[in-house]
């Protein structure tokens, strides 16, 4: 096969990840033409294309080597992991991408006595995820019965197919919906960028190297707020103490006021409004807190 001189980047065809993983390669300056048949994107500026499949194809496809990356849930490129052969070349998780967060999760009818794991002990337990699945109880020294369906397994205990699920969770809502109860959570998933372990020793790597740092670029700013307040000096140390993350503050002086100080700091990550509430009673006022567009260091 002729080596491709275009990155080819697998992802989510329609579903809870296109429309976010898009905007994100948008903001990484990556534009796409669509084809006619819809599968296949064509990169506008740079030389990066995308395919777009059913989710749990995609480790596949960058296994074969059929595209270089993928955007997936962890939920999947783990489960493929677990069932991969052990020829087929290793996938490690690139990045995680702050979307699509979801758990994997046990949840039991909500009449059924639960206290912990071994409770599942002879029980049979419904999921798209048996590898995940059979590990966790392999762990948790369980011995139950894995029932692999595709879909619709949070009706698999009313259908008398199972007497518990392992599912992902994202609010609740279908839990609740069909009296479950969620006991245990096997993963914390969101949306990673996906790979092969190592780089290809190509140009396409030197691709994937630069498509990681302006990816690292734009996560950084997207979980970044500029907090600007207004503090008098004897209030300094107080209110700096309880700046969220983020590195040293810039201060500045407040005209026709000597005692004050405005502060300006960037934050790595949500500033909430109890933490907002707490710097302000610590002698701040006039307090903003800003969504940072873009940043050049
Ligand atoms: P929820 O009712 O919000 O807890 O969502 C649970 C339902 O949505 C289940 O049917 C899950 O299989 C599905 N779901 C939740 N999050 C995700 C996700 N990130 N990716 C795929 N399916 C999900």
């Amino acid at each position: 096969m002729k080596p491709r001189d275009r990155l080819r980047i697998a992802m989510q065809k329609s579903g809870r990840l296109t429309e976010p993983a898009l905007e994100l390669l948008k903001r990484c300056g990556l534009t796409f033409r669509q084809s006619r048949d819809k599968l296949f994107c064509f990169g506008e500026g740079e030389p990066v294309d995308l395919l777009l499949v059913r989710d749990d194809d995609i480790p596949g496809l960058i296994s074969q080597g059929v595209c270089d990356l993928g955007i997936v849930g962890r939920n999947v490129l783990n489960e493929y992991r677990r069932g991969a052969d052990g020829d087929a070349p290793a996938l490690a998780e690139w990045r995680p991408l702050g979307f699509g967060r979801c758990r994997l999760s046990i949840a039991v009818p909500q009449d059924m006595e639960y206290r912990e794991p071994s409770d599942l002990g002879g029980r049979r337990i419904a999921t798209s995820y048996p590898g995940l699945l059979s590990e966790w109880l392999k762990v948790q020294d369980v011995s139950a019965t894995v029932v692999t369906l595709a879909g619709s397994v949070e009706i698999a205990p009313k259908l008398g197919t199972a007497d518990a699920i392992c599912d992902l969770v994202q609010s609740g809502g279908t839990l609740v919906a069909n009296q479950l109860r969620e006991t245990d959570v096997l993963l914390q998933s969101e949306a990673v960028l996906a790979g092969p372990d190592a780089l290809p020793a190509d140009e396409r790597g030197d691709m994937i190297e630069l498509l990681l740092k302006r990816l690292d670029g734009v996560i950084q700013v997207r979980e970044s707020r500029l907090l600007l307040l207004q503090t008098s000096r004897t209030s300094l140390d107080a209110v700096t103490r309880l700046l969220p993350g983020g590195p040293q503050p810039t201060l500045l002086p407040v005209a026709g006021q000597p005692d004050q100080l405005m502060l300006q700091a960037l934050c790595a990550g949500e500033v909430s409004w109890r933490q907002l509430e707490e710097i302000k009673k610590a002698g701040a006022r006039e307090m903003f807190v800003l969504p940072v567009e873009k940043m050049l260091a």
